[in-house]
Protein backbone atom coordinates (compact mmCIF):
# COMPACT_ATOMS: atom_id res chain seq x y z
CA UNK A 1 0.00 0.00 0.00
CA UNK A 2 0.96 3.71 -0.44
CA UNK A 3 2.15 6.08 1.58
CA UNK A 4 -0.46 8.06 1.27
CA UNK A 5 -2.88 5.09 1.27
CA UNK A 6 -1.48 4.28 4.85
CA UNK A 7 -1.71 8.08 6.12
CA UNK A 8 -5.20 8.74 5.26
CA UNK A 9 -6.74 7.01 8.26
CA UNK A 10 -9.55 9.56 8.64
CA UNK A 11 -11.39 8.70 11.73
CA UNK A 12 -14.32 6.23 10.85
CA UNK A 13 -17.59 8.17 10.11
CA UNK A 14 -15.93 10.84 8.22
CA UNK A 15 -15.50 10.64 4.28
CA UNK A 16 -13.38 12.35 1.98
CA UNK A 17 -14.46 14.75 -0.81
CA UNK A 18 -11.93 16.10 -3.17
CA UNK A 19 -12.41 17.86 -6.64
CA UNK A 20 -9.63 18.51 -8.84
CA UNK A 21 -8.97 21.65 -10.94
CA UNK A 22 -6.52 20.47 -13.24
CA UNK A 23 -4.76 23.70 -15.82
CA UNK A 24 -3.02 22.40 -18.79
CA UNK A 25 -0.80 24.55 -21.11
CA UNK A 26 -1.72 23.79 -24.86
CA UNK A 27 1.26 22.99 -27.06
CA UNK A 28 0.72 25.00 -29.74
CA UNK A 29 3.80 27.27 -31.27
CA UNK A 30 2.24 30.52 -30.24
CA UNK A 31 0.53 32.28 -28.00
CA UNK A 32 -3.86 32.47 -27.21
CA UNK A 33 -3.88 36.01 -28.81
CA UNK A 34 -0.87 36.98 -30.36
CA UNK A 35 1.86 35.59 -32.14
CA UNK A 36 4.53 35.05 -29.65
CA UNK A 37 6.41 32.09 -29.52
CA UNK A 38 4.91 29.50 -26.65
CA UNK A 39 7.98 27.92 -25.15
CA UNK A 40 9.07 26.81 -21.99
CA UNK A 41 12.52 28.32 -20.46
CA UNK A 42 13.48 31.11 -22.99
CA UNK A 43 15.23 34.32 -21.65
CA UNK A 44 12.71 36.23 -19.44
CA UNK A 45 10.15 38.67 -21.07
CA UNK A 46 11.55 38.07 -24.97
CA UNK A 47 8.27 36.44 -25.68
CA UNK A 48 6.34 39.55 -25.62
CA UNK A 49 4.54 41.99 -27.52
CA UNK A 50 1.79 44.75 -27.23
CA UNK A 51 -1.21 42.34 -27.14
CA UNK A 52 -0.12 40.24 -24.48
CA UNK A 53 1.54 43.24 -22.39
CA UNK A 54 -1.68 44.32 -22.76
CA UNK A 55 -0.97 47.65 -24.14
CA UNK A 56 -3.25 50.02 -24.82
CA UNK A 57 -4.85 49.58 -28.29
CA UNK A 58 -3.68 46.04 -28.93
CA UNK A 59 -6.49 43.75 -30.09
CA UNK A 60 -6.69 40.23 -29.33
CA UNK A 61 -7.02 37.34 -32.38
CA UNK A 62 -7.89 33.76 -31.23
CA UNK A 63 -5.56 30.63 -32.49
CA UNK A 64 -7.79 28.39 -34.35
CA UNK A 65 -4.67 25.53 -33.29
CA UNK A 66 -5.47 26.30 -29.40
CA UNK A 67 -9.15 26.40 -29.82
CA UNK A 68 -9.04 23.13 -31.97
CA UNK A 69 -6.77 21.06 -29.38
CA UNK A 70 -8.69 22.22 -26.51
CA UNK A 71 -12.37 20.57 -28.45
CA UNK A 72 -9.74 17.75 -28.92
CA UNK A 73 -9.23 17.20 -25.28
CA UNK A 74 -12.62 17.69 -24.37
CA UNK A 75 -13.86 14.86 -27.03
CA UNK A 76 -11.15 12.72 -25.46
CA UNK A 77 -12.44 13.52 -22.00
CA UNK A 78 -16.53 12.04 -23.43
CA UNK A 79 -17.42 15.68 -23.20
CA UNK A 80 -19.90 17.79 -25.45
CA UNK A 81 -18.70 20.56 -26.98
CA UNK A 82 -20.50 23.81 -27.06
CA UNK A 83 -20.06 26.99 -28.80
CA UNK A 84 -18.54 29.50 -26.31
CA UNK A 85 -17.85 32.67 -25.29
CA UNK A 86 -14.55 34.24 -24.19
CA UNK A 87 -15.07 36.21 -20.89
CA UNK A 88 -12.65 38.24 -18.41
CA UNK A 89 -12.06 37.72 -15.10
CA UNK A 90 -10.74 40.94 -13.44
CA UNK A 91 -8.59 41.15 -10.85
CA UNK A 92 -5.72 42.67 -9.64
CA UNK A 93 -2.03 41.43 -9.90
CA UNK A 94 1.13 42.57 -11.36
CA UNK A 95 1.45 38.88 -13.23
CA UNK A 96 -1.86 40.19 -15.46
CA UNK A 97 -0.54 43.00 -17.36
CA UNK A 98 -4.16 43.80 -18.34
CA UNK A 99 -5.87 43.54 -14.95
CA UNK A 100 -8.07 40.83 -16.52
CA UNK A 101 -7.68 37.81 -17.66
CA UNK A 102 -9.25 36.16 -20.77
CA UNK A 103 -11.56 32.80 -20.09
CA UNK A 104 -14.68 31.57 -20.32
CA UNK A 105 -17.23 31.56 -18.03
CA UNK A 106 -20.93 30.89 -18.40
CA UNK A 107 -20.66 29.59 -21.80
CA UNK A 108 -17.36 26.73 -21.52
CA UNK A 109 -16.10 24.78 -24.91
CA UNK A 110 -15.99 21.59 -23.18
CA UNK A 111 -18.82 20.23 -20.66
CA UNK A 112 -20.31 17.59 -19.45
CA UNK A 113 -17.67 14.69 -19.43
CA UNK A 114 -15.76 12.09 -17.43
CA UNK A 115 -12.07 10.29 -16.75
CA UNK A 116 -12.18 6.47 -15.69
CA UNK A 117 -9.77 5.40 -13.76
CA UNK A 118 -7.68 1.81 -14.32
CA UNK A 119 -9.94 0.36 -11.53
CA UNK A 120 -12.54 0.88 -13.51
CA UNK A 121 -14.36 3.88 -11.29
CA UNK A 122 -15.71 7.19 -13.32
CA UNK A 123 -14.70 11.04 -12.20
CA UNK A 124 -17.23 13.45 -13.77
CA UNK A 125 -15.59 16.48 -15.56
CA UNK A 126 -17.52 19.47 -15.24
CA UNK A 127 -16.51 21.67 -17.84
CA UNK A 128 -12.83 21.59 -19.46
CA UNK A 129 -12.71 25.41 -20.76
CA UNK A 130 -10.16 27.77 -22.49
CA UNK A 131 -8.47 30.41 -20.68
CA UNK A 132 -5.03 32.31 -21.29
CA UNK A 133 -2.22 31.73 -18.66
CA UNK A 134 -0.27 34.35 -16.87
CA UNK A 135 2.81 35.70 -16.74
CA UNK A 136 5.45 34.23 -13.84
CA UNK A 137 6.20 36.29 -10.43
CA UNK A 138 9.55 35.54 -8.74
CA UNK A 139 10.43 36.85 -5.20
CA UNK A 140 13.97 37.81 -4.66
CA UNK A 141 15.32 37.75 -1.09
CA UNK A 142 13.74 36.26 2.24
CA UNK A 143 13.56 32.58 0.98
CA UNK A 144 11.55 33.67 -1.74
CA UNK A 145 8.48 34.05 -0.01
CA UNK A 146 6.27 36.98 -0.60
CA UNK A 147 6.05 38.30 2.64
CA UNK A 148 10.15 38.65 3.10
CA UNK A 149 11.11 38.88 -0.26
CA UNK A 150 12.89 42.41 -1.26
CA UNK A 151 11.34 42.49 -4.15
CA UNK A 152 9.84 40.78 -7.02
CA UNK A 153 10.83 39.81 -10.98
CA UNK A 154 7.94 39.22 -13.48
CA UNK A 155 8.27 37.38 -16.76
CA UNK A 156 5.83 37.57 -19.15
CA UNK A 157 6.62 35.14 -21.45
CA UNK A 158 4.14 32.90 -20.29
CA UNK A 159 1.28 35.77 -20.31
CA UNK A 160 -0.85 35.00 -22.72
CA UNK A 161 0.21 31.13 -23.56
CA UNK A 162 -2.72 29.22 -24.17
CA UNK A 163 -4.33 26.94 -21.38
CA UNK A 164 -7.60 24.76 -20.88
CA UNK A 165 -8.73 24.04 -17.17
CA UNK A 166 -9.91 20.82 -16.69
CA UNK A 167 -13.02 20.81 -13.91
CA UNK A 168 -14.21 17.63 -12.13
CA UNK A 169 -16.77 17.02 -10.60
CA UNK A 170 -16.32 16.41 -6.50
CA UNK A 171 -16.23 12.70 -7.26
CA UNK A 172 -13.09 11.70 -5.94
CA UNK A 173 -12.99 9.76 -2.73
CA UNK A 174 -9.25 8.91 -1.78
CA UNK A 175 -5.76 10.46 -2.38
CA UNK A 176 -4.49 7.45 -4.30
CA UNK A 177 -8.00 7.89 -6.94
CA UNK A 178 -7.19 11.70 -7.02
CA UNK A 179 -3.15 10.45 -7.83
CA UNK A 180 -4.77 7.75 -10.10
CA UNK A 181 -7.20 10.83 -11.83
CA UNK A 182 -4.35 12.78 -12.49
CA UNK A 183 -2.20 9.98 -14.52
CA UNK A 184 -5.21 9.62 -15.99
CA UNK A 185 -5.50 12.89 -17.47
CA UNK A 186 -1.73 13.17 -18.06
CA UNK A 187 -2.14 9.93 -20.32
CA UNK A 188 -5.42 11.42 -22.34
CA UNK A 189 -2.85 14.68 -22.92
CA UNK A 190 -0.15 12.49 -24.32
CA UNK A 191 -2.32 10.67 -26.22
CA UNK A 192 -3.99 13.54 -27.62
CA UNK A 193 -0.73 15.76 -28.11
CA UNK A 194 -2.67 18.54 -27.10
CA UNK A 195 -0.05 18.90 -24.11
CA UNK A 196 3.60 17.96 -22.90
CA UNK A 197 1.71 17.39 -19.25
CA UNK A 198 5.17 17.87 -17.54
CA UNK A 199 4.23 18.83 -13.90
CA UNK A 200 7.73 19.78 -12.87
CA UNK A 201 7.94 22.39 -15.63
CA UNK A 202 4.33 23.99 -14.97
CA UNK A 203 2.45 22.70 -18.06
CA UNK A 204 0.24 20.96 -15.98
CA UNK A 205 -0.94 22.29 -12.56
CA UNK A 206 -3.32 20.79 -9.73
CA UNK A 207 -5.54 22.66 -7.56
CA UNK A 208 -7.54 20.73 -5.09
CA UNK A 209 -10.56 21.68 -3.64
CA UNK A 210 -10.67 19.05 -0.35
CA UNK A 211 -13.79 18.96 1.98
CA UNK A 212 -14.44 16.09 4.75
CA UNK A 213 -18.64 15.10 5.50
CA UNK A 214 -19.98 12.23 7.98
CA UNK A 215 -19.77 9.22 5.83
CA UNK A 216 -23.40 7.68 3.95
CA UNK A 217 -24.12 11.98 3.65
CA UNK A 218 -24.40 13.57 0.12
CA UNK A 219 -23.69 17.27 1.69
CA UNK A 220 -20.64 19.24 0.40
CA UNK A 221 -19.19 20.81 3.32
CA UNK A 222 -17.17 24.09 3.08
CA UNK A 223 -14.12 23.09 1.14
CA UNK A 224 -10.76 24.66 0.93
CA UNK A 225 -8.59 25.15 -2.84
CA UNK A 226 -5.03 23.94 -2.29
CA UNK A 227 -3.10 25.50 -4.87
CA UNK A 228 -0.63 24.40 -7.66
CA UNK A 229 0.09 20.91 -6.57
CA UNK A 230 3.12 20.63 -8.73
CA UNK A 231 3.48 16.77 -7.63
CA UNK A 232 1.45 13.52 -7.57
CA UNK A 233 3.45 13.00 -4.06
CA UNK A 234 2.76 16.36 -3.23
CA UNK A 235 -1.39 16.03 -3.97
CA UNK A 236 -1.61 13.08 -2.27
CA UNK A 237 -0.04 14.41 0.88
CA UNK A 238 -1.59 17.77 0.80
CA UNK A 239 -5.15 15.91 0.33
CA UNK A 240 -4.25 13.88 3.57
CA UNK A 241 -2.90 16.44 5.52
CA UNK A 242 -6.22 18.75 4.68
CA UNK A 243 -8.79 16.08 5.33
CA UNK A 244 -7.48 15.57 8.93
CA UNK A 245 -7.36 19.48 9.63
CA UNK A 246 -10.84 19.64 8.36
CA UNK A 247 -12.08 16.21 10.53
CA UNK A 248 -9.97 17.70 13.52
CA UNK A 249 -11.81 21.47 13.33
CA UNK A 250 -15.45 19.97 12.86
CA UNK A 251 -14.98 16.97 15.84
CA UNK A 252 -13.90 20.58 17.84
CA UNK A 253 -17.22 22.08 17.34
CA UNK A 254 -15.00 24.26 15.07
CA UNK A 255 -15.24 24.46 11.17
CA UNK A 256 -12.69 25.40 8.27
CA UNK A 257 -13.01 28.86 6.41
CA UNK A 258 -13.64 28.54 2.41
CA UNK A 259 -9.86 29.97 1.50
CA UNK A 260 -7.35 29.05 -0.72
CA UNK A 261 -4.27 27.06 1.33
CA UNK A 262 -0.70 26.62 0.01
CA UNK A 263 1.17 22.88 0.58
CA UNK A 264 4.32 23.68 2.23
CA UNK A 265 6.54 20.57 1.16
CA UNK A 266 9.10 20.78 3.63
CA UNK A 267 7.03 21.05 6.80
CA UNK A 268 4.13 18.54 5.21
CA UNK A 269 1.51 21.19 5.85
CA UNK A 270 -1.22 23.70 4.36
CA UNK A 271 -1.16 27.21 5.12
CA UNK A 272 -3.41 29.94 4.36
CA UNK A 273 -3.63 32.20 1.52
CA UNK A 274 -6.18 34.40 0.62
CA UNK A 275 -9.98 33.91 1.60
CA UNK A 276 -11.47 32.37 -1.85
CA UNK A 277 -12.95 34.72 -3.61
CA UNK A 278 -16.73 34.55 -5.07
CA UNK A 279 -17.59 34.29 -9.20
CA UNK A 280 -18.84 37.65 -8.52
CA UNK A 281 -15.25 39.49 -7.07
CA UNK A 282 -14.16 38.99 -10.40
CA UNK A 283 -17.12 40.52 -12.55
CA UNK A 284 -16.96 38.71 -15.46
CA UNK A 285 -18.21 40.07 -18.47
CA UNK A 286 -18.02 38.64 -22.35
CA UNK A 287 -14.87 40.46 -23.78
CA UNK A 288 -16.11 42.29 -26.59
CA UNK A 289 -12.81 41.97 -28.64
CA UNK A 290 -13.10 38.53 -28.95
CA UNK A 291 -16.41 36.66 -31.08
CA UNK A 292 -17.93 33.77 -29.96
CA UNK A 293 -17.09 30.56 -30.67
CA UNK A 294 -19.33 28.39 -33.01
CA UNK A 295 -18.14 25.29 -33.67
CA UNK A 296 -20.57 23.10 -35.57
CA UNK A 297 -21.58 19.21 -36.03
CA UNK A 298 -19.07 18.66 -39.11
CA UNK A 299 -16.29 20.32 -37.08
CA UNK A 300 -17.22 17.97 -34.04
CA UNK A 301 -17.05 14.85 -36.13
CA UNK A 302 -13.77 15.31 -37.72
CA UNK A 303 -11.85 15.81 -34.70
CA UNK A 304 -13.62 12.42 -33.47
CA UNK A 305 -12.41 10.87 -36.99
CA UNK A 306 -9.44 11.91 -35.60
CA UNK A 307 -8.90 10.70 -32.02
CA UNK A 308 -6.16 7.97 -31.01
CA UNK A 309 -6.74 5.06 -28.95
CA UNK A 310 -7.25 6.64 -25.52
CA UNK A 311 -5.70 4.90 -22.36
CA UNK A 312 -8.87 3.26 -21.20
CA UNK A 313 -9.35 1.28 -24.59
CA UNK A 314 -5.59 0.51 -24.28
CA UNK A 315 -6.03 -1.29 -21.53
CA UNK A 316 -9.30 -2.83 -22.24
CA UNK A 317 -7.22 -4.15 -25.76
CA UNK A 318 -4.48 -5.19 -23.60
CA UNK A 319 -6.38 -7.04 -20.87
CA UNK A 320 -8.15 -8.93 -24.09
CA UNK A 321 -4.92 -9.86 -25.58
CA UNK A 322 -3.45 -11.15 -22.49
CA UNK A 323 -6.92 -13.24 -21.68
CA UNK A 324 -6.87 -14.64 -25.06
CA UNK A 325 -3.18 -16.03 -24.47
CA UNK A 326 -4.47 -17.32 -21.14
CA UNK A 327 -3.40 -14.62 -18.63
CA UNK A 328 -5.37 -12.48 -16.49
CA UNK A 329 -3.60 -9.34 -16.32
CA UNK A 330 -3.56 -7.30 -13.21
CA UNK A 331 -4.70 -4.05 -13.65
CA UNK A 332 -2.29 -2.28 -11.87
CA UNK A 333 0.41 -4.04 -14.56
CA UNK A 334 -2.11 -2.92 -17.45
CA UNK A 335 -2.43 0.74 -16.50
CA UNK A 336 1.44 0.61 -16.04
CA UNK A 337 1.90 -0.72 -19.28
CA UNK A 338 -0.38 1.23 -21.23
CA UNK A 339 1.16 4.50 -19.77
CA UNK A 340 4.40 3.90 -20.50
CA UNK A 341 2.96 2.91 -24.12
CA UNK A 342 4.42 -0.72 -23.96
CA UNK A 343 0.99 -2.26 -24.89
CA UNK A 344 1.51 -3.13 -28.30
CA UNK A 345 4.67 -4.27 -27.82
CA UNK A 346 3.37 -6.97 -25.06
CA UNK A 347 0.81 -7.90 -27.29
CA UNK A 348 2.74 -8.35 -30.78
CA UNK A 349 5.44 -10.78 -28.55
CA UNK A 350 1.91 -12.72 -27.46
CA UNK A 351 1.11 -12.87 -31.03
CA UNK A 352 4.39 -14.41 -31.68
CA UNK A 353 3.33 -17.20 -29.19
CA UNK A 354 5.59 -15.89 -25.69
CA UNK A 355 4.07 -16.97 -22.86
CA UNK A 356 2.15 -13.78 -21.25
CA UNK A 357 2.91 -14.08 -17.56
CA UNK A 358 6.82 -13.97 -18.27
CA UNK A 359 6.08 -11.37 -20.61
CA UNK A 360 4.25 -8.62 -18.48
CA UNK A 361 6.89 -9.50 -15.65
CA UNK A 362 9.72 -9.11 -17.83
CA UNK A 363 8.63 -5.97 -19.45
CA UNK A 364 6.93 -4.31 -16.27
CA UNK A 365 10.03 -4.97 -14.26
CA UNK A 366 13.10 -4.26 -16.74
CA UNK A 367 11.73 -2.22 -18.92
CA UNK A 368 10.61 1.02 -17.04
CA UNK A 369 12.81 3.02 -19.46
CA UNK A 370 12.29 5.64 -22.17
CA UNK A 371 14.50 4.75 -24.98
CA UNK A 372 13.35 1.18 -25.74
CA UNK A 373 12.33 1.54 -29.27
CA UNK A 374 14.73 -0.96 -30.63
CA UNK A 375 13.44 -3.40 -28.60
CA UNK A 376 10.83 -5.61 -31.29
CA UNK A 377 7.76 -7.50 -30.34
CA UNK A 378 9.90 -10.70 -32.28
CA UNK A 379 13.04 -10.02 -30.30
CA UNK A 380 10.87 -9.38 -26.41
CA UNK A 381 9.10 -12.63 -27.93
CA UNK A 382 12.47 -14.54 -28.02
CA UNK A 383 13.54 -13.74 -24.87
CA UNK A 384 10.44 -14.65 -22.75
CA UNK A 385 10.96 -17.81 -24.90
CA UNK A 386 14.45 -18.33 -23.40
CA UNK A 387 13.43 -17.94 -19.88
CA UNK A 388 10.28 -19.74 -19.91
CA UNK A 389 12.76 -23.12 -21.36
CA UNK A 390 15.09 -22.11 -18.65
CA UNK A 391 18.22 -21.08 -21.31
CA UNK A 392 18.57 -17.40 -18.88
CA UNK A 393 17.50 -17.13 -15.55
CA UNK A 394 15.57 -13.56 -14.45
CA UNK A 395 18.90 -12.02 -14.16
CA UNK A 396 20.07 -12.70 -16.86
CA UNK A 397 17.30 -11.87 -18.71
CA UNK A 398 17.07 -8.24 -17.04
CA UNK A 399 20.81 -7.81 -18.77
CA UNK A 400 19.88 -9.08 -22.28
CA UNK A 401 16.55 -6.60 -22.05
CA UNK A 402 19.18 -3.76 -20.87
CA UNK A 403 21.23 -4.69 -24.00
CA UNK A 404 18.59 -5.09 -26.30
CA UNK A 405 17.20 -1.38 -25.40
CA UNK A 406 21.14 -0.70 -26.64
CA UNK A 407 21.37 -2.25 -29.67
CA UNK A 408 18.50 -3.78 -30.77
CA UNK A 409 20.28 -6.77 -31.17
CA UNK A 410 18.33 -10.36 -30.89
CA UNK A 411 18.75 -11.41 -27.49
CA UNK A 412 19.59 -15.18 -28.44
CA UNK A 413 23.16 -13.07 -30.05
CA UNK A 414 23.57 -10.84 -27.30
CA UNK A 415 23.29 -14.02 -24.79
CA UNK A 416 26.00 -16.03 -27.28
CA UNK A 417 28.75 -13.01 -26.64
CA UNK A 418 28.01 -12.76 -23.26
CA UNK A 419 28.40 -16.30 -22.59
CA UNK A 420 25.20 -16.76 -20.86
CA UNK A 421 24.04 -19.91 -19.88
CA UNK A 422 21.69 -20.61 -17.02
CA UNK A 423 22.84 -22.54 -14.33
CA UNK A 424 19.96 -25.28 -13.72
CA UNK A 425 19.86 -29.42 -12.69
CA UNK A 426 22.91 -30.77 -11.67
CA UNK A 427 25.46 -28.17 -11.45
CA UNK A 428 23.14 -26.08 -9.30
CA UNK A 429 22.30 -28.90 -6.85
CA UNK A 430 26.14 -29.42 -6.70
CA UNK A 431 26.73 -26.16 -5.79
CA UNK A 432 23.56 -26.10 -3.06
CA UNK A 433 25.19 -28.97 -1.58
CA UNK A 434 28.14 -26.61 -1.02
CA UNK A 435 26.76 -24.14 0.56
CA UNK A 436 25.12 -25.74 2.52
CA UNK A 437 28.17 -27.86 3.70
CA UNK A 438 30.32 -24.62 4.44
CA UNK A 439 26.94 -23.06 6.46
CA UNK A 440 26.56 -26.19 8.35
CA UNK A 441 25.10 -23.79 11.70
CA UNK A 442 22.95 -21.44 9.82
CA UNK A 443 21.49 -24.21 8.19
CA UNK A 444 20.85 -26.07 11.01
CA UNK A 445 18.99 -22.33 12.26
CA UNK A 446 16.93 -22.43 8.69
CA UNK A 447 16.13 -26.08 9.62
CA UNK A 448 14.73 -25.48 13.18
CA UNK A 449 13.55 -21.82 11.99
CA UNK A 450 9.58 -20.76 11.86
CA UNK A 451 8.09 -19.02 8.74
CA UNK A 452 10.10 -15.99 9.05
CA UNK A 453 13.49 -17.17 9.81
CA UNK A 454 13.57 -19.40 7.11
CA UNK A 455 12.30 -16.32 4.40
CA UNK A 456 15.25 -14.49 6.02
CA UNK A 457 17.71 -17.23 5.80
CA UNK A 458 16.41 -18.15 2.12
CA UNK A 459 17.69 -14.87 1.40
CA UNK A 460 21.14 -15.57 2.61
CA UNK A 461 21.51 -18.82 1.23
CA UNK A 462 20.33 -17.49 -2.88
CA UNK A 463 22.88 -15.05 -2.17
CA UNK A 464 25.47 -17.13 -1.35
CA UNK A 465 25.01 -19.47 -3.98
CA UNK A 466 24.50 -16.40 -6.39
CA UNK A 467 28.06 -15.68 -5.43
CA UNK A 468 29.31 -18.46 -6.18
CA UNK A 469 27.97 -18.74 -9.74
CA UNK A 470 28.57 -14.98 -10.25
CA UNK A 471 24.71 -15.24 -10.68
CA UNK A 472 24.35 -17.41 -13.16
CA UNK A 473 21.71 -19.79 -11.01
CA UNK A 474 18.15 -19.09 -11.25
CA UNK A 475 16.96 -18.03 -7.97
CA UNK A 476 13.38 -19.55 -8.19
CA UNK A 477 15.48 -22.62 -8.74
CA UNK A 478 17.68 -22.33 -5.71
CA UNK A 479 14.68 -21.99 -3.64
CA UNK A 480 12.92 -24.70 -4.59
CA UNK A 481 16.23 -26.76 -3.83
CA UNK A 482 16.36 -25.29 -0.55
CA UNK A 483 13.07 -26.40 1.07
CA UNK A 484 13.25 -29.98 -0.99
CA UNK A 485 16.57 -30.49 0.99
CA UNK A 486 14.63 -28.93 4.12
CA UNK A 487 12.07 -31.56 3.98
CA UNK A 488 14.35 -34.08 3.34
CA UNK A 489 16.15 -33.31 6.55
CA UNK A 490 12.98 -32.93 8.63
CA UNK A 491 11.73 -36.24 7.00
CA UNK A 492 15.39 -38.05 8.39
CA UNK A 493 15.26 -36.52 11.85
ZN1 LIG B 1 2.38 38.52 -27.51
Amino acid sequence: MSEALRELALPSGWELVVGLEVHVELSTASKLFCCCANRFGDEPNTNVCPVCLGLPGSLPVVNATAVNFAMRLGRALGCAVKGAVFARKNYFYPDMPKDYQISQYDQPTNINGSIELPDGYCVGIERAHIEEDTGKTVHIGGGGRIHDADYALIDYNRAGVPLVEIVSRPDIRSAEQARSYVRELRGVLLATAVSDARMEEGSMRVDANVSVRPAGSDELRTRCEIKNLSSLRSLGRAIVYEAQRHVSLWENDDQPRQETRHWDEAKSRTTPGRSKEDADDYRYFQDPDLVPLAPDAADVAAIDASLPRLPADRRTALVAACGAAGHVISPEDAALLVERIQDDLVAGALQAGADPAVTVTRVVNDLAVDNWSKVTAAGLASLVAMVSSNQVTSTQAKQLLEAMVESGEPPEKIAESLGFEAMTGDDLQAVVTEIIASNADTWQRYLDGDETERKKLTGFFTGQVMRATKGQADGAAVNRLLSERAKFFVARS
